[in-house]
Protein backbone atom coordinates (compact mmCIF):
# COMPACT_ATOMS: atom_id res chain seq x y z
CA UNK A 1 0.00 0.00 0.00
CA UNK A 2 1.74 3.73 -0.75
CA UNK A 3 1.61 5.48 2.50
CA UNK A 4 -0.99 8.27 2.55
CA UNK A 5 0.07 11.72 2.13
CA UNK A 6 -0.08 13.87 5.39
CA UNK A 7 -2.60 16.17 5.54
CA UNK A 8 -2.17 19.60 5.79
CA UNK A 9 -4.55 22.75 5.35
CA UNK A 10 -4.17 25.94 6.79
CA UNK A 11 -6.65 29.21 7.83
CA UNK A 12 -4.99 32.25 6.04
CA UNK A 13 -7.02 35.28 7.42
CA UNK A 14 -6.04 39.09 5.86
CA UNK A 15 -5.95 40.58 9.49
CA UNK A 16 -8.29 43.91 8.66
CA UNK A 17 -11.15 43.67 10.68
CA UNK A 18 -12.41 41.52 13.02
CA UNK A 19 -12.42 37.44 12.82
CA UNK A 20 -15.88 37.18 10.96
CA UNK A 21 -18.12 34.25 11.46
CA UNK A 22 -17.46 33.04 8.11
CA UNK A 23 -13.91 33.29 8.55
CA UNK A 24 -14.45 30.82 11.97
CA UNK A 25 -16.30 28.56 9.78
CA UNK A 26 -13.43 28.56 7.06
CA UNK A 27 -11.09 27.95 10.17
CA UNK A 28 -13.60 25.33 11.96
CA UNK A 29 -13.89 22.97 8.30
CA UNK A 30 -9.56 23.36 7.40
CA UNK A 31 -9.44 22.04 11.65
CA UNK A 32 -11.81 19.48 11.37
CA UNK A 33 -10.56 18.28 8.06
CA UNK A 34 -6.66 17.90 9.39
CA UNK A 35 -7.88 16.66 12.99
CA UNK A 36 -10.46 13.77 11.18
CA UNK A 37 -7.17 12.64 9.24
CA UNK A 38 -4.67 13.02 12.23
CA UNK A 39 -3.04 15.65 9.67
CA UNK A 40 -1.58 19.46 10.34
CA UNK A 41 -3.56 22.72 11.11
CA UNK A 42 -1.42 25.89 10.14
CA UNK A 43 -2.11 29.51 10.07
CA UNK A 44 -1.08 32.03 8.37
CA UNK A 45 -1.68 36.02 8.70
CA UNK A 46 -2.10 37.10 5.27
CA UNK A 47 -0.91 41.06 6.29
CA UNK A 48 0.29 42.03 3.01
CA UNK A 49 -1.89 45.02 2.69
CA UNK A 50 0.15 46.98 5.35
CA UNK A 51 -2.31 49.93 5.29
CA UNK A 52 -5.11 47.99 6.22
CA UNK A 53 -4.04 45.06 8.70
CA UNK A 54 -3.82 46.19 12.53
CA UNK A 55 -2.63 44.69 15.24
CA UNK A 56 -5.40 44.75 16.48
CA UNK A 57 -7.32 42.81 14.20
CA UNK A 58 -4.20 39.88 14.08
CA UNK A 59 -4.73 39.61 18.29
CA UNK A 60 -8.74 39.42 17.12
CA UNK A 61 -8.12 36.42 15.44
CA UNK A 62 -5.70 34.65 18.04
CA UNK A 63 -7.98 35.09 20.61
CA UNK A 64 -10.98 34.17 18.84
CA UNK A 65 -9.85 30.80 17.18
CA UNK A 66 -8.29 30.19 21.14
CA UNK A 67 -11.86 31.07 22.32
CA UNK A 68 -13.49 28.80 19.54
CA UNK A 69 -10.74 26.07 20.62
CA UNK A 70 -9.44 25.73 17.16
CA UNK A 71 -5.58 24.93 18.25
CA UNK A 72 -3.14 25.44 15.28
CA UNK A 73 0.62 23.11 14.95
CA UNK A 74 2.86 25.66 14.44
CA UNK A 75 4.12 29.18 15.02
CA UNK A 76 1.70 31.47 12.66
CA UNK A 77 2.90 32.51 9.16
CA UNK A 78 3.03 36.10 8.22
CA UNK A 79 2.54 36.73 4.81
CA UNK A 80 4.65 39.65 4.52
CA UNK A 81 7.67 38.36 5.87
CA UNK A 82 7.95 36.10 2.99
CA UNK A 83 7.84 38.75 0.60
CA UNK A 84 11.79 38.45 -0.47
CA UNK A 85 10.52 34.90 -1.50
CA UNK A 86 7.54 35.84 -3.21
CA UNK A 87 9.47 38.24 -5.20
CA UNK A 88 12.38 35.51 -5.87
CA UNK A 89 9.12 33.17 -7.40
CA UNK A 90 8.10 36.07 -9.65
CA UNK A 91 11.92 36.55 -10.92
CA UNK A 92 11.96 32.29 -11.49
CA UNK A 93 8.72 32.91 -13.83
CA UNK A 94 10.15 36.26 -15.74
CA UNK A 95 13.26 33.95 -16.35
CA UNK A 96 11.54 30.71 -17.61
CA UNK A 97 8.96 33.42 -19.74
CA UNK A 98 5.78 32.55 -17.45
CA UNK A 99 5.69 36.13 -16.78
CA UNK A 100 6.65 39.46 -18.38
CA UNK A 101 7.10 43.32 -17.85
CA UNK A 102 4.36 44.97 -18.65
CA UNK A 103 4.25 49.39 -19.37
CA UNK A 104 1.38 49.70 -20.12
CA UNK A 105 0.59 52.86 -18.39
CA UNK A 106 -2.98 54.51 -16.30
CA UNK A 107 -4.30 56.28 -19.20
CA UNK A 108 -3.64 52.87 -22.09
CA UNK A 109 -5.62 50.62 -18.95
CA UNK A 110 -8.67 53.04 -18.79
CA UNK A 111 -8.75 53.64 -22.68
CA UNK A 112 -9.28 49.38 -21.99
CA UNK A 113 -11.49 49.72 -19.45
CA UNK A 114 -14.01 52.44 -21.30
CA UNK A 115 -13.89 50.29 -24.36
CA UNK A 116 -14.90 47.13 -22.77
CA UNK A 117 -17.85 49.21 -20.81
CA UNK A 118 -19.24 50.26 -24.61
CA UNK A 119 -18.72 47.11 -25.75
CA UNK A 120 -20.58 45.44 -22.73
CA UNK A 121 -18.33 42.71 -22.36
CA UNK A 122 -15.92 42.24 -18.69
CA UNK A 123 -13.10 44.31 -19.21
CA UNK A 124 -9.81 42.35 -19.37
CA UNK A 125 -6.10 42.99 -20.09
CA UNK A 126 -5.35 42.57 -23.68
CA UNK A 127 -2.07 41.51 -23.50
CA UNK A 128 -0.18 44.28 -25.36
CA UNK A 129 3.52 43.61 -23.47
CA UNK A 130 3.42 40.15 -24.14
CA UNK A 131 5.50 40.02 -26.37
CA UNK A 132 6.70 43.49 -26.88
CA UNK A 133 10.26 43.54 -26.09
CA UNK A 134 11.52 45.61 -22.63
CA UNK A 135 13.66 47.74 -24.69
CA UNK A 136 10.39 49.49 -26.15
CA UNK A 137 9.66 50.52 -22.75
CA UNK A 138 8.56 54.25 -22.49
CA UNK A 139 10.58 56.10 -20.13
CA UNK A 140 9.35 56.60 -16.72
CA UNK A 141 6.84 54.33 -16.38
CA UNK A 142 7.57 51.55 -13.62
CA UNK A 143 6.46 47.97 -14.88
CA UNK A 144 4.35 45.51 -13.17
CA UNK A 145 5.03 41.85 -13.46
CA UNK A 146 2.12 39.91 -15.27
CA UNK A 147 1.58 36.39 -15.54
CA UNK A 148 1.31 34.51 -18.57
CA UNK A 149 -1.64 33.20 -18.94
CA UNK A 150 -2.22 30.44 -21.53
CA UNK A 151 -4.37 31.91 -24.32
CA UNK A 152 -6.02 28.75 -25.33
CA UNK A 153 -7.79 25.30 -24.21
CA UNK A 154 -9.15 26.05 -20.24
CA UNK A 155 -8.01 25.25 -16.61
CA UNK A 156 -9.72 22.86 -14.86
CA UNK A 157 -9.99 22.88 -11.50
CA UNK A 158 -11.29 19.46 -9.09
CA UNK A 159 -13.35 21.20 -6.53
CA UNK A 160 -14.36 18.93 -3.77
CA UNK A 161 -17.48 20.87 -3.32
CA UNK A 162 -18.24 22.64 -6.38
CA UNK A 163 -17.12 19.51 -8.70
CA UNK A 164 -15.48 20.05 -12.22
CA UNK A 165 -15.15 23.82 -12.42
CA UNK A 166 -13.40 24.57 -15.84
CA UNK A 167 -12.20 27.97 -16.69
CA UNK A 168 -11.73 29.05 -20.61
CA UNK A 169 -8.15 30.23 -20.35
CA UNK A 170 -8.99 33.37 -22.98
CA UNK A 171 -11.35 34.26 -20.25
CA UNK A 172 -8.44 34.77 -17.14
CA UNK A 173 -6.30 37.51 -18.34
CA UNK A 174 -2.76 37.94 -17.38
CA UNK A 175 -2.85 38.67 -13.74
CA UNK A 176 -0.44 41.23 -12.17
CA UNK A 177 1.86 39.50 -9.67
CA UNK A 178 4.22 42.07 -8.91
CA UNK A 179 3.29 45.82 -9.07
CA UNK A 180 4.88 48.84 -9.91
CA UNK A 181 6.38 49.27 -6.45
CA UNK A 182 7.76 46.12 -6.29
CA UNK A 183 5.21 44.41 -3.77
CA UNK A 184 3.82 40.83 -4.71
CA UNK A 185 -0.24 40.36 -5.51
CA UNK A 186 -2.55 38.15 -3.55
CA UNK A 187 -2.68 35.37 -6.24
CA UNK A 188 0.84 34.58 -6.47
CA UNK A 189 1.47 35.07 -2.73
CA UNK A 190 -0.64 32.66 -1.81
CA UNK A 191 0.70 29.81 -3.82
CA UNK A 192 4.30 30.59 -2.87
CA UNK A 193 3.19 30.21 0.26
CA UNK A 194 0.70 27.11 -0.23
CA UNK A 195 3.30 25.56 -1.72
CA UNK A 196 5.92 26.17 0.53
CA UNK A 197 4.10 25.06 3.52
CA UNK A 198 3.20 21.79 2.23
CA UNK A 199 -0.44 22.37 1.87
CA UNK A 200 -2.12 19.55 0.73
CA UNK A 201 -5.68 21.33 0.89
CA UNK A 202 -7.39 24.64 0.40
CA UNK A 203 -10.28 25.04 2.34
CA UNK A 204 -11.96 28.29 1.60
CA UNK A 205 -14.95 30.64 0.93
CA UNK A 206 -16.07 30.32 -3.06
CA UNK A 207 -15.45 33.48 -3.44
CA UNK A 208 -12.22 32.41 -4.25
CA UNK A 209 -13.09 30.08 -6.74
CA UNK A 210 -12.17 32.09 -9.69
CA UNK A 211 -8.67 32.29 -7.91
CA UNK A 212 -7.92 28.58 -7.65
CA UNK A 213 -8.51 28.74 -11.63
CA UNK A 214 -5.78 31.50 -11.28
CA UNK A 215 -3.40 30.12 -9.14
CA UNK A 216 -3.52 26.40 -10.50
CA UNK A 217 -2.14 28.11 -13.86
CA UNK A 218 1.29 29.59 -11.26
CA UNK A 219 1.41 26.10 -9.67
CA UNK A 220 1.68 24.59 -13.14
CA UNK A 221 4.13 27.17 -14.06
CA UNK A 222 6.11 26.63 -11.33
CA UNK A 223 5.93 22.78 -11.83
CA UNK A 224 4.28 22.45 -8.39
CA UNK A 225 2.06 20.30 -7.55
CA UNK A 226 -1.55 21.71 -7.32
CA UNK A 227 -3.26 21.47 -3.83
CA UNK A 228 -6.64 19.86 -3.69
CA UNK A 229 -9.48 22.72 -3.57
CA UNK A 230 -13.25 22.84 -1.57
CA UNK A 231 -14.73 25.82 -1.67
CA UNK A 232 -17.61 26.64 0.59
CA UNK A 233 -20.47 28.86 -0.44
CA UNK A 234 -21.17 32.16 1.52
CA UNK A 235 -23.31 31.58 4.60
CA UNK A 236 -26.20 33.49 3.81
CA UNK A 237 -29.01 35.55 6.11
CA UNK A 238 -32.24 33.81 7.16
CA UNK A 239 -34.09 35.39 4.17
CA UNK A 240 -31.33 34.19 1.76
CA UNK A 241 -29.66 37.20 1.37
CA UNK A 242 -25.99 38.61 2.00
CA UNK A 243 -25.66 37.78 5.76
CA UNK A 244 -26.11 41.63 7.09
CA UNK A 245 -25.08 42.24 10.65
CA UNK A 246 -28.43 42.28 12.11
CA UNK A 247 -28.65 38.90 11.06
CA UNK A 248 -24.96 37.44 12.67
CA UNK A 249 -22.69 39.08 10.03
CA UNK A 250 -20.42 39.44 13.06
CA UNK A 251 -17.18 38.62 14.75
CA UNK A 252 -16.69 35.27 16.48
CA UNK A 253 -15.80 37.91 19.66
CA UNK A 254 -19.28 39.80 19.40
CA UNK A 255 -20.81 35.78 19.63
CA UNK A 256 -19.01 35.67 22.67
CA UNK A 257 -20.29 39.14 23.88
CA UNK A 258 -23.59 37.67 23.70
CA UNK A 259 -22.66 34.86 26.33
CA UNK A 260 -22.40 32.02 23.28
CA UNK A 261 -20.38 28.63 24.70
CA UNK A 262 -17.66 27.71 22.32
CA UNK A 263 -18.67 24.09 22.11
CA UNK A 264 -22.08 25.40 21.01
CA UNK A 265 -20.59 27.93 18.38
CA UNK A 266 -18.29 24.69 17.15
CA UNK A 267 -21.38 22.69 16.44
CA UNK A 268 -23.57 25.02 14.91
CA UNK A 269 -20.59 26.45 12.32
CA UNK A 270 -20.02 22.82 11.77
CA UNK A 271 -23.57 22.24 10.50
CA UNK A 272 -23.16 25.42 8.51
CA UNK A 273 -22.77 23.83 5.28
CA UNK A 274 -21.75 20.45 6.41
CA UNK A 275 -23.78 17.67 7.29
CA UNK A 276 -23.71 13.76 8.93
CA UNK A 277 -27.28 12.46 7.97
CA UNK A 278 -30.20 14.10 10.08
CA UNK A 279 -27.35 14.92 12.77
CA UNK A 280 -28.05 18.21 14.20
CA UNK A 281 -26.64 18.21 17.70
CA UNK A 282 -22.89 15.82 18.12
CA UNK A 283 -19.64 16.67 19.89
CA UNK A 284 -16.40 18.11 18.51
CA UNK A 285 -14.77 14.98 18.78
CA UNK A 286 -17.62 13.75 16.22
CA UNK A 287 -17.29 15.81 14.33
CA UNK A 288 -13.85 15.02 13.97
CA UNK A 289 -14.76 11.35 13.11
CA UNK A 290 -17.74 12.30 11.04
CA UNK A 291 -15.82 15.48 9.43
CA UNK A 292 -15.68 14.90 5.15
CA UNK A 293 -15.66 17.25 2.39
CA UNK A 294 -17.75 14.90 0.17
CA UNK A 295 -20.53 16.18 2.95
CA UNK A 296 -20.07 19.46 2.42
CA UNK A 297 -23.07 21.19 0.37
CA UNK A 298 -23.52 22.90 -2.39
CA UNK A 299 -25.80 25.20 -1.77
CA UNK A 300 -25.09 27.98 0.46
CA UNK A 301 -26.04 27.65 4.62
CA UNK A 302 -28.72 30.20 6.07
CA UNK A 303 -27.61 31.40 9.72
CA UNK A 304 -30.56 30.99 12.11
CA UNK A 305 -29.90 32.54 15.41
CA UNK A 306 -33.10 30.80 17.00
CA UNK A 307 -31.50 27.86 16.11
CA UNK A 308 -27.72 29.03 17.63
CA UNK A 309 -29.53 30.34 20.55
CA UNK A 310 -31.43 26.69 21.44
CA UNK A 311 -28.54 24.55 20.54
CA UNK A 312 -26.41 27.04 23.00
CA UNK A 313 -29.70 26.34 25.64
CA UNK A 314 -28.64 22.50 25.15
CA UNK A 315 -25.06 23.00 25.66
CA UNK A 316 -25.75 25.61 28.62
CA UNK A 317 -28.06 22.43 30.73
CA UNK A 318 -25.17 20.17 29.99
CA UNK A 319 -22.45 22.14 31.21
CA UNK A 320 -21.01 21.64 34.87
CA UNK A 321 -21.94 24.35 37.39
CA UNK A 322 -18.93 25.63 38.34
CA UNK A 323 -17.98 26.04 34.84
CA UNK A 324 -20.91 28.09 33.89
CA UNK A 325 -20.76 30.26 36.73
CA UNK A 326 -16.74 30.62 35.90
CA UNK A 327 -17.41 31.68 32.59
CA UNK A 328 -20.62 34.09 33.27
CA UNK A 329 -18.64 35.81 35.69
CA UNK A 330 -15.82 36.26 33.97
CA UNK A 331 -18.22 37.53 30.97
CA UNK A 332 -19.61 39.97 33.41
CA UNK A 333 -16.81 41.49 34.66
CA UNK A 334 -15.16 42.13 31.60
CA UNK A 335 -18.64 43.40 29.60
CA UNK A 336 -19.81 45.19 33.50
CA UNK A 337 -16.93 45.21 35.65
CA UNK A 338 -19.07 43.07 37.89
CA UNK A 339 -17.35 42.74 40.86
CA UNK A 340 -16.77 39.38 41.71
CA UNK A 341 -15.87 37.94 45.76
CA UNK A 342 -15.81 34.38 46.80
CA UNK A 343 -19.22 34.68 48.66
CA UNK A 344 -20.68 35.91 45.40
CA UNK A 345 -18.92 33.27 43.38
CA UNK A 346 -20.21 30.79 45.85
CA UNK A 347 -24.01 32.09 45.70
CA UNK A 348 -23.46 32.13 41.72
CA UNK A 349 -22.92 28.20 41.76
CA UNK A 350 -25.58 27.61 43.98
CA UNK A 351 -28.21 29.05 42.02
CA UNK A 352 -27.00 27.27 38.18
CA UNK A 353 -28.94 24.42 38.51
CA UNK A 354 -32.27 26.09 38.66
CA UNK A 355 -30.95 29.17 36.47
CA UNK A 356 -29.27 27.01 33.95
CA UNK A 357 -32.68 25.05 33.08
CA UNK A 358 -33.90 28.15 31.11
CA UNK A 359 -31.15 30.22 30.25
CA UNK A 360 -29.96 30.24 26.40
CA UNK A 361 -27.37 32.42 27.05
CA UNK A 362 -24.50 33.29 29.44
CA UNK A 363 -26.42 36.62 29.49
CA UNK A 364 -29.52 35.03 30.69
CA UNK A 365 -27.86 33.51 33.63
CA UNK A 366 -26.42 36.48 34.67
CA UNK A 367 -29.47 37.73 34.26
CA UNK A 368 -31.29 35.38 36.65
CA UNK A 369 -28.11 35.37 38.98
CA UNK A 370 -28.55 39.68 39.40
CA UNK A 371 -30.93 38.92 41.83
CA UNK A 372 -27.67 38.49 43.99
CA UNK A 373 -26.53 41.95 43.15
CA UNK A 374 -28.61 44.15 43.91
CA UNK A 375 -28.84 45.99 47.25
CA UNK A 376 -31.58 46.60 50.00
CA UNK A 377 -33.96 48.62 49.36
CA UNK A 378 -34.51 46.99 46.15
CA UNK A 379 -35.88 49.02 43.36
CA UNK A 380 -39.26 47.40 41.81
CA UNK A 381 -39.63 46.93 38.26
CA UNK A 382 -42.72 47.99 36.30
CA UNK A 383 -44.31 44.56 36.56
CA UNK A 384 -42.75 43.94 40.58
CA UNK A 385 -44.05 47.41 41.79
CA UNK A 386 -48.14 46.88 40.46
CA UNK A 387 -47.84 43.24 41.67
CA UNK A 388 -46.93 44.94 45.29
CA UNK A 389 -50.49 46.44 46.36
CA UNK A 390 -51.45 47.16 49.58
CA UNK A 391 -53.05 43.53 50.09
CA UNK A 392 -50.00 42.06 48.46
CA UNK A 393 -48.01 43.98 50.84
CA UNK A 394 -50.00 43.45 53.76
CA UNK A 395 -49.54 39.67 53.14
CA UNK A 396 -45.57 39.87 52.97
CA UNK A 397 -45.72 41.08 56.59
CA UNK A 398 -47.81 38.15 58.30
CA UNK A 399 -45.39 35.56 56.04
CA UNK A 400 -42.40 37.61 57.36
CA UNK A 401 -43.47 36.53 60.97
CA UNK A 402 -43.86 32.99 59.79
CA UNK A 403 -40.87 32.64 57.74
CA UNK A 404 -38.78 34.07 60.70
CA UNK A 405 -39.39 31.71 62.64
CA UNK A 406 -37.85 29.14 60.46
CA UNK A 407 -34.98 27.90 62.01
CA UNK A 408 -33.85 25.96 59.49
CA UNK A 409 -33.33 28.53 55.76
CA UNK A 410 -32.74 25.55 53.16
CA UNK A 411 -34.57 25.73 49.86
CA UNK A 412 -37.31 22.88 51.36
CA UNK A 413 -37.64 23.87 54.65
CA UNK A 414 -38.70 27.55 53.21
CA UNK A 415 -40.51 25.80 50.93
CA UNK A 416 -42.52 23.98 53.15
CA UNK A 417 -43.25 27.21 55.52
CA UNK A 418 -44.68 29.12 52.51
CA UNK A 419 -46.79 26.33 51.46
CA UNK A 420 -48.90 25.86 54.76
CA UNK A 421 -48.91 29.38 54.67
CA UNK A 422 -50.58 29.79 51.90
CA UNK A 423 -52.72 26.93 53.08
CA UNK A 424 -53.60 28.37 55.72
CA UNK A 425 -54.47 31.56 54.13
CA UNK A 426 -57.10 29.78 51.29
CA UNK A 427 -54.53 30.97 48.73
CA UNK A 428 -53.11 28.95 46.07
CA UNK A 429 -49.40 29.19 45.89
CA UNK A 430 -48.90 31.45 43.10
CA UNK A 431 -50.87 33.99 45.06
CA UNK A 432 -48.13 34.04 47.67
CA UNK A 433 -44.67 33.42 44.96
CA UNK A 434 -45.60 35.97 43.13
CA UNK A 435 -45.29 39.37 44.96
CA UNK A 436 -42.76 37.02 47.20
CA UNK A 437 -40.55 37.12 44.54
CA UNK A 438 -41.12 41.07 43.51
CA UNK A 439 -40.01 41.50 46.99
CA UNK A 440 -37.03 39.76 46.91
CA UNK A 441 -35.74 40.30 43.39
CA UNK A 442 -37.46 43.46 42.81
CA UNK A 443 -38.55 41.61 39.05
CA UNK A 444 -41.36 39.39 38.39
CA UNK A 445 -38.88 36.41 36.95
CA UNK A 446 -36.51 34.98 38.64
CA UNK A 447 -35.05 31.24 39.00
CA UNK A 448 -37.33 29.48 41.53
CA UNK A 449 -38.41 31.48 44.22
CA UNK A 450 -37.48 28.94 47.19
CA UNK A 451 -33.74 28.56 45.61
CA UNK A 452 -33.65 32.20 45.70
CA UNK A 453 -34.83 32.59 49.08
CA UNK A 454 -32.31 29.87 50.20
CA UNK A 455 -29.49 31.45 48.68
CA UNK A 456 -29.76 35.03 49.64
CA UNK A 457 -29.92 33.35 53.17
CA UNK A 458 -32.06 33.95 56.33
CA UNK A 459 -30.80 38.16 56.82
CA UNK A 460 -30.88 39.21 53.93
CA UNK A 461 -34.38 37.28 52.48
CA UNK A 462 -36.39 38.43 55.19
CA UNK A 463 -34.64 42.04 55.14
CA UNK A 464 -35.88 42.33 51.36
CA UNK A 465 -39.46 41.15 52.21
CA UNK A 466 -39.28 43.50 55.13
CA UNK A 467 -38.68 46.08 53.37
CA UNK A 468 -41.88 45.85 51.14
CA UNK A 469 -43.98 44.01 53.50
CA UNK A 470 -47.23 47.04 55.07
N1 LIG B 1 -6.64 35.98 2.92
C1 LIG B 1 -7.75 35.54 2.15
C2 LIG B 1 -9.04 36.03 2.78
O1 LIG B 1 -9.04 36.41 3.94
C3 LIG B 1 -7.87 34.04 2.09
C4 LIG B 1 -6.91 33.44 1.17
C5 LIG B 1 -7.12 31.97 0.95
O2 LIG B 1 -7.73 31.29 1.79
O3 LIG B 1 -6.59 31.52 -0.04
O4 LIG B 1 -10.03 36.07 2.10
Amino acid sequence: MPEEKKIITRFAPSPTGFLHIGGGRTALFNWLFARHHGGTFLLRIEDTDRERSTDEAIAAIFEGMRWLGLDWDEEPVFQFSRQQRHIEVVQQLLAQGHAYYCYASKEELDEMREKAKAEGRPWRYDGRWRDRDPSEAPDGVKPVVRFRSPDEGETLVRDHVMGEVRFPNDQLDDLIILRSDGSPTYNLSVVVDDHDMGITHVIRGDDHLTNAGRQSQIYQAMGWDVPEFAHVPMILGPDGAKLSKRHGALGVDAYRDMGYLPEAMRNYLARLGWSHGDDEIFSTEQAIEWFGLDTVGRSPARFDFAKLESLNGHYIRQADDARLAEDMLALMHRLEGWEIDETFREKVAQVMPAAKERAKTLLELADAASFLRVKRPLSLDEKASKLLDDGARSLLGKLHGRLSDNDVWETASVEATVRSFAEEEDLKLGKVAQPLRAAVTGTTVSPPIFDVLATLGREEALGRIKDQAA
